[in-house]
């Protein structure tokens, strides 16, 4: 088997791995570059592998281990036809945001990948592991072909909610890995040497945080971050507070398919829907959409009342919404992502539109990716593997982190 990483040793984002046996291959993610300030959304990002810019049947399929733009942003770009493995969940909450943003897409046709469940392909065994991640339905792959495995991470953490899957990995996962593929994203970040505060820790802090607002709680954060979706809530509900979700998160956690998580007919949650995303449902003429949450729905003129006992999912896109139904007063707003993106241009509209109203914002939030010494433990788990970084802007440091550590190039061939 051999294999190419064409993007991804020195970056986050953009992750594509080519694998190649008995001449035919499957390719491992096809993520949109991230690099600020890139217009990367075309086909000439397209990364140099045939079968990407016009069909080629040695292509046997692309894997996308989860719905996140730098793992899946250019799939869009691939000829019809092309043979997608996703999971079933992932596939659906993609389609689903498709009349709401650029990002959504419809994937097919598809091979639906399915925790621990081998999937062949040609000379490829595909063995998916359902992970921990600030994505939904995200999985790690063990690739085996010609006798040899090489085991993805994709992107992983173990201190969400779904950390236990971290563990079952180290205790149930595959018994020999030749390389260990593996991502680095925290790498070089703060707290990434001593760990990160858990789902169920923020939780309490946003709990806290919630109930000394004296008006609307706005929460900002992915509207497919279900884990942070979950937490939210259940902190509304300590707070004693209800949930208001746009319509786009809506939709998100019923593309889940899971009536375990938070939904627009639960209790205590209600549905608002922004006049951005009205004029997208009715330009996609997707009126079933908003006609679904009917019964759910809290209208501009009752927000001001619902305030104090609301937690409001927010995003950037309904600001005029809500300073037209004035429910700001006593607001306070709570960032709930990465804090780089704080320093992104772009966010400093939103940062100057609460300095004008006087909204304190709040950071709270927990990182999407294994701290370092959860990836130690990884690891250690596969002792006998070397380790490949990938998704890192510190592959530098993984020798001494790590030990047997094969350094790649993008777009350089080995053998694994
Ligand atoms: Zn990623
Ligand atoms: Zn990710």
């Amino acid at each position: 088997m051999k294999a190419c990483i064409h993007r991804g040793t020195q970056q986050i984002g953009g992750t594509c791995v080519e694998l190649e046996s008995q001449d035919v291959r499957i390719v491992l993610d096809i993520g949109l570059p991230l690099e600020a300030g890139c217009a990367c959304d075309d086909p000439t990002s397209l990364p140099a592998v045939s079968g990407f810019s016009q069909a080629d049947p040695s292509l046997l399929g692309v894997v996308i281990s989860h719905p996140h733009l730098d793992h899946y942003g250019l799939a869009h770009h691939l000829p019809s036809g092309t043979r997608f493995l996703i999971g079933q969940a992932a596939q659906r909450m993609l389609a689903a945001a498709d009349p709401f943003s650029p990002a959504g897409v419809h994937l097919e046709p598809c091979i639906f990948l399915e925790d621990r469940k081998r999937i062949d392909l040609g000379p490829f065994t595909i063995t998916p592991y359902l992970m921990d991640h600030s994505a939904y339905d995200a999985y790690a792959v063990l690739i085996q072909a010609d006798g040899r495995a090489l085991f993805y991470t994709g992107d992983l953490r173990a201190h969400g909610r779904k950390g236990k899957l971290f563990d079952k990995l180290l205790r149930l996962g595959p018994e020999r890995v030749d390389v260990l593929l593996m991502e680095g994203t925290t790498i070089g970040r703060t707290g990434a040497a001593k760990g990160f505060e858990t789902e169920e820790q923020l939780e309490v802090r946003l709990a806290a945080v919630f109930k000394r607002t004296a008006g609307m709680a706005l929460a900002w954060c992915s509207g497919q971050n279900i884990d942070r979706l979950v937490t939210v809530f259940k902190a509304a509900r300590r707070a004693g507070r209800g949930l208001i979700i746009d319509m786009y998160t809506a939709e998100m956690l019923r593309a889940t398919g899971n009536p375990h998580l938070p939904q627009a007919e639960w209790e205590g949650v209600r549905v608002f829907l922004p006049s951005n995303q009205k004029r997208r449902i009715t330009a996609a003429e997707v009126f079933h959409v908003a006609e679904r949450y009917k019964s759910r729905r809290v209208y501009p003129e009752t927000l001001a009342a619902a305030a104090p006992r609301s937690v409001m999912i927010f995003r950037p896109s309904m600001a005029d919404d809500l300073d037209r139904a004035h429910c700001l007063s006593g607001a306070r707003m709570v960032y709930s992502m990465w804090t780089g993106y704080l320093r992104d241009p772009r966010t400093q509209r939103v940062l100057d539109w609460l300095r004008e109203r006087d909204i304190a914002l709040e950071e709270c939030h927990t990182s999407g990716h294994a701290a370092v010494a959860d990836l130690q433990r990884l690891r250690r788990h596969f002792a006998a593997a070397s380790v490949v970084p990938i998704h890192t802007q510190h592959a530098d440091q993984f020798e001494e982190l790590f030990g047997n550590v094969q350094l790649r190039k993008d777009g350089e061939p080995w053998d694994v």
